[in-house]
C-alpha cells in the first residue's frame, strides 16, 4: 500500500500542529506508524491522499451512522448554508431539532444545544452542581467524557492509549472532588456514597462504555446507579455522546429502561457537524440561564447549518427498521470476526451492542478498564496494520469502538471478514 502522500503530509503537519493532529486519537500513537490522511468518503468507503480505498469502521468516531456523504445530509447543508451560516439569534431549525430530540429520548423534556460532546458533559456537571448545591462528582475508570478538567481523571479513549490518565495542566483543585471507581462495580459506588453522604452532586456514566473499547453494562448496574443516586438526592448523568441515537433512537436509556436525570448527546446528533446537547426534566433544565442561575452560552450553539444536518439525521434515523438493520449488520460482523479468530486459533473476544463493537485479544471477559488493559494490545496493533493493508480501517486504538453504519453492505462485511482472516495469517 503506497502511503507516500500521507507520510509527506504528516511530516509537514508535525511542524505546524502538535503531533500533526487536531485530536490525539488520530495520531496512531497506540498502534504506531503514520496516520492516513483522508480526502474523500462516500457510504462505507473512505479514500486516502494516495488514492487507497478502505472500508471505514471509524465513521468519524460515530457520527456517520448513515454512511458518509448521505444525500439527505448533503442537501440539508446546501439548503441551510445558502441562507447564511450563522445568525447568533433564534431560528425555527432549533425548535424543530429540539422537538425531535425530546420526542426521541425518553428522559429529556427540555434540551440545550452546544457545539461538542465536551461542552455537553462540562455543562451537565455544572448543572448537577447548581441543582444539588453539592461539589463532588463520580465517574468510572476508563470512562471518557471529553476534556473537561474535572473529568480528565482515569479517562479512557486516547488519554488511556497515551498513558496519561491524568492530563498535565489540570489544577488539582478541579480534580480533587472527582471520585472514581471501576465500571460495573456497584459495591464501589455504594462505598463512595457511604463515605460521602449527601455530598455527591452526580454520577456521570457511559451507559454503554465506548472508550475502553465497547463494554456493556452488567445486568442491574444502571438500575443500581439510579437507585443509589435517587436515595442520596444525587443526579444520574448518562453520557450518551456515543450511545445516543446509536443503539436505538432513544439511546441506551430506552434499551435498558433506566431513566437518567440528565443526558449528554454529541457525535450522531450533529451528523458530522459540531453539535452537542444536554437535557433532562423541565425542573432540572429550569436551572439553566436565562431561565435559572446556571450560566452557559455559545456563540455558535444551535448553528443553523448544524441544526439542519441534525434534523436530517434524526428524520432518517426515525424511519422504520433502521436499528434492526444496524444490529443485523453488527451481529454479522461479530459472528464473522469471531469465526475468523477461532479458525486462526487466536484468543479473542468481540464485545458488541447493536452496531458498536470492539475486538479484544484475550481469552477472558472484558467488563472494565482493568480487564480491557490486560488484553494483548501489541497483537491488536499488529492486527490493525495488517487489516489496513487489506483495505479495512478500524479504529487505530484498542480502547475505541468499531462503528458499523447503515451504508455498510453485506458485501463490505464479507470483505472485512476475509481481510481479517488474511491479517490474522500474518500475525
Ligand atoms: C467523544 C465523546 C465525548 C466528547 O465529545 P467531543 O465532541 O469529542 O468533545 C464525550 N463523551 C463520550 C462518551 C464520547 O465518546
Amino acid at each position: 500500500m503506497d502511503t507516500t502522500r500521507s507520510q509527506e503530509l504528516f511530516d509537514r503537519a508535525r511542524e505546524l500542529i502538535p503531533g500533526g493532529v487536531n485530536s490525539p486519537a488520530r495520531a496512531w500513537t497506540s498502534v504506531g506508524g503514520t496516520p492516513l490522511f483522508f480526502n474523500r468518503a462516500k457510504g462505507s468507503k473512505i479514500w486516502d491522499e494516495d488514492g487507497n480505498e478502505l472500508i471505514d469502521y471509524v465513521c468519524s468516531w460515530g457520527p456517520m451512522i448513515l454512511g458518509h456523504a448521505h444525500p439527505a445530509v448533503l442537501s440539508a447543508v446546501q439548503e441551510a448554508a445558502i441562507n447564511g451560516t450563522s445568525f447568533g439569534a433564534p431560528t425555527a431549525a432549533e425548535v424543530r431539532m429540539a422537538e425531535l430530540v425530546v420526542n426521541a429520548v425518553p428522559s429529556i423534556e427540555m434540551v440545550r444545544f452546544v457545539s461538542s460532546g465536551t461542552e455537553a458533559t462540562m455543562s451537565a456537571l455544572r448543572l448537577a452542581r447548581a441543582y444539588t448545591g453539592r461539589n463532588k462528582i463520580m465517574k468510572f475508570v476508563g470512562g471518557y467524557h471529553g476534556h473537561d478538567d474535572a473529568l480528565l481523571v482515569s479517562a479512557g479513549s486516547a488519554a488511556a492509549g497515551h498513558g496519561i490518565p491524568d492530563s498535565a495542566g489540570v489544577h488539582p483543585d478541579y480534580a480533587k472532588d472527582t471520585l472514581v471507581t471501576p465500571y460495573n462495580d456497584l459495591a464501589g459506588v455504594e462505598q463512595l456514597f457511604a463515605e460521602n453522604p449527601s455530598q455527591i452532586a452526580c454520577i456521570i456514566v457511559e451507559p454503554i462504555a465506548g472508550n475502553m473499547g465497547v463494554v456493556p453494562p452488567n445486568e442491574g448496574f444502571l438500575e443500581g446507579l439510579s437507585a443509589i443516586t435517587e436515595k442520596d438526592g444525587s443526579l444520574l448523568i448518562f453520557d450518551e455522546v456515543i450511545s445516543g441515537f446509536r443503539t436505538a433512537l432513544g439511546g441506551a436509556q430506552s434499551i435498558y429502561g433506566v431513566s437518567p436525570d440528565i443526558t449528554c448527546l454529541g457525535k450522531i446528533v450533529g451528523g458530522g457537524l459540531p453539535v452537542g446537547a444536554y437535557g433532562g426534566s423541565k425542573e432540572i433544565m429550569g436551572t439553566v440561564a436565562p431561565l435559572g442561575p446556571m450560566y452557559q452560552a455559545g456563540t455558535l450553539s444551535g448553528n443553523p447549518v448544524a441544526m439542519a444536518v441534525g434534523i436530517a439525521m434524526l428524520e432518517e434515523l426515525g424511519k422504520p427498521g433502521v436499528y434492526e438493520e444496524l444490529a443485523r449488520k453488527g451481529a454479522a460482523l461479530e459472528k464473522g470476526l469471531s469465526e475468523a479468530f477461532a479458525e486462526a486459533e487466536v484468543p479473542a473476544r468481540v464485545n458488541r451492542v447493536g452496531s458498536l463493537l470492539t475486538v479484544f485479544f484475550t481469552g477472558d471477559p472484558v467488563s472494565d478498564m482493568d480487564s480491557a488493559s490486560a488484553t494483548d494490545r501489541d497483537k491488536f496493533a499488529r492486527f490493525f496494520h495488517a487489516i489496513v493493508a487489506e483495505g479495512v480501517y478500524p479504529p487505530p486504538s484498542q480502547f475505541e469502538a468499531w462503528f458499523v453504519s447503515l451504508a455498510h453492505t453485506d458485501q463490505d462485511i464479507a470483505k472485512t471478514i476475509t481481510a481479517a482472516k488474511r491479517a490474522l495469517a500474518t500475525l
